[in-house]
């Protein structure tokens, strides 16, 4: 499989290609709890603590979203956004940074900086993520977790094991008890995992294992795409998955291929996961393609 998942997501999710019109997109606020919003338009799901000290932003989508998400933004409150948080490098989550790099520093885990940096080819589409400009890169990274102190409560911003992809973060909203999971939790379906930025499906169950336990479980919960979630809700993602893992790896030692597993529609039982850009036989791949490689 030398197919680069990032490529399949380009050519399978036309709303996050880079020729999408943006015109349209409207950028809706919701407020979720305490000092948190949602802010919704296309790309990864925005949050925004707001409050006297500024506002702390958690991803940006798109860069010509920009005018657009400042605009909600000056609706909630009249403070700058002092600082920005990527949950990872994806550029649905960190396209807008340049443009909120004016009054907000940005932060990552180290490896959002290095793949950024570093931009990534994809061969087979003839699909080039270039190498960010400087304003874009986060101006401070950290390798486990960091704690920002403002609007009356610790927002701690803390680096998941390799999942999603290896520079996950998930952010913590300690008093107003909203969680942002980054897309180790989408709604929209079989998730995407990009085992080419160092992804793995058993590595996203175990972050979110990992996680689950940090989690009040009345608190509210940000998915990387789709509407708030419940920890119920990810509790049952996570148990879809390593449902799916282990069907996919029960076929695999029985001797069948992945083409065979597909023919079988092994995943049929997830069949209202089809209806996201990620479909069952695409899924299946990426799993068997993860179990295949060491870990
Ligand atoms: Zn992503």
């Amino acid at each position: 499989m030398k197919r680069s998942w990032l490529a399949l997501l380009l050519a399978s999710f036309p709303t996050l290609a880079q020729q999408q019109d943006f015109s349209k997109v409207e950028i809706k606020a919701q407020k979720v709890a305490g000092s948190v919003w949602m802010l919704q338009g296309s790309g990864g799901n925005i949050a925004v603590s707001v409050g006297d000290d500024g506002i702390v932003m958690i991803d940006a989508q798109f860069a010509p979203l920009v005018p657009k998400i400042k605009a909600a933004l000056a609706r909630i409150s009249k403070k700058p956004v002092r600082f920005l948080v990527n949950t990872h490098w994806h550029f649905d989550h960190v396209g807008g940074n340049a443009g909120m790099a004016e009054t907000a520093a940005i932060l990552a885990h180290e490896n959002v900086r290095k793949r950024m940096l570093a931009g990534a080819e994809v061969p087979a589409f003839k699909l080039k993520i270039e190498p960010a400009e400087p304003r874009a890169l986060p101006i401070l990274t950290y390798e486990r977790d960091v704690t920002l102190w403002l609007n009356g409560e610790p927002v701690r911003a803390l680096h998941a094991p390799p999942g999603h992809t290896d520079g996950d973060t998930v952010v913590f909203f300690t008093r107003s008890n909203v969680v942002h999971m980054g897309d180790d939790f989408v709604t929209y379906g079989f998730p995407f995992v990009d085992l080419d930025s160092g992804g793995s499906v058993r590595g996203m169950i175990g972050a979110i294992d990992e996680l689950l336990p940090q989690i009040p479980p009345d608190a509210k919960i940000i998915p990387g795409h789709g509407s708030l979630s419940t920890v119920a809700d990810l509790k049952k993602f996570r148990g879809r998955l390593d449902e799916i893992v282990a069907l996919v790896d029960r076929g695999l030692k029985s001797g069948k291929t992945v083409e065979q597993l597909q023919q079988e529609k092994i995943l049929a039982p997830y069949e209202d996961w089809n209806s996201g850009f990620v479909k069952a036989d695409q899924f299946i791949a990426i799993v068997a393609r993860d179990l295949q490689q060491k870990k």
